[in-house]
């Protein structure tokens, strides 16, 4: 008697245990499946790196952490060539693009894009010192660098006879015009107000107006429609639970109404 109760009671824990274990594993997985997001760290206040340090700062960072909070998964930035992240995407080497991209018609055919998060729109930035370029009018046959990939290079070719040379880096981008290098840059204007403010303004101004609005999106894989819907759900949450406005006051000083 005492010995059929002892197997029962074995295999009873047994069962437990391995049910326990089972679920346990099975929870654990879905909580730690990475969120790998790609992005462009030379894009501040969006993205970027505080010199010497090796995490990533910046509105989209914070973001992105966020969202994959909101899913439950643990987010590890990739930073890539802003030409790499469509094809990595494409590749699967990433699940997310977090890079102040723009969504555009072109871009709609490679990718799928969240609800738009940011409207930004380009700028012309040239030397203080520059006394005849007023806007992009004034750049035919002038120098202009952009960041290779981006919307601001597709505006620079479309000046007539100007000289464009497509950076890897916003940052090589502004040193080559700090040179003299390049006579202007044609970037996102945030981008460009942050960079003035942080100093760039010692020697750099914007001239014209900003050109059309342009809506920044996250972008996923085509058909990774599961993905899309959990991004644009956790990004509906943020906004509703005020978080989303806190991200965005520590990155631009205001909420946006
Ligand atoms: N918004 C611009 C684009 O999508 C620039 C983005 C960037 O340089 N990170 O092309």
């Amino acid at each position: 008697m005492m010995k059929k109760l002892l197997i029962l009671m074995m295999a009873i824990i047994s069962a437990v245990a391995m049910l326990v274990a089972g679920c346990g594993g099975g929870e654990k997985k879905a909580e730690t499946k990475v969120l790998r997001v790609g992005t462009e760290a030379t894009f501040a206040p969006f993205e970027f790196q505080k010199e010497g340090s090796k995490t990533y700062d910046g509105f989209d960072m914070d973001l992105a952490r966020a969202i994959g909070k909101q899913m439950g998964r643990k987010v590890e930035i990739v930073n890539m060539g802003f030409d790499a992240l469509i094809p990595a995407l494409n590749a699967g080497n990433i699940d997310l693009v977090a890079a102040g991209m723009s969504i555009t018609d072109e871009r709609k055919q490679a990718v799928s894009f969240s609800e738009p998060y940011y409207t930004s729109g380009l700028i012309v930035m040239v030397n203080k010192d520059n006394k005849e370029v007023k806007g992009i009018k004034d750049l035919e046959g002038k120098r202009i660098a952009v960041q290779i990939g981006t919307t601001g290079e597709k505006k620079a070719r479309t000046v007539k006879d100007a000289k464009v040379t497509a950076f890897n880096t916003n940052t090589e981008a502004a040193m080559e015009m700090k040179n003299k290098g390049v006579d202007a840059i044609i970037n996102d204007s945030p981008v460009v107000g942050y960079y003035l403010a942080q100093g760039g303004n010692a020697t750099a101004m914007t001239v014209g107006e900003i050109m059309e609005a342009e809506q920044y999106g996250l972008a996923v894989k085509k058909g990774n429609d599961q993905l899309l819907a959990d991004v644009n759900k956790a990004i509906a949450e943020l906004k509703k639970s005020g978080e989303y406005d806190k991200i965005y006051k520590t990155w631009f000083g205001e909420v946006k109404k």
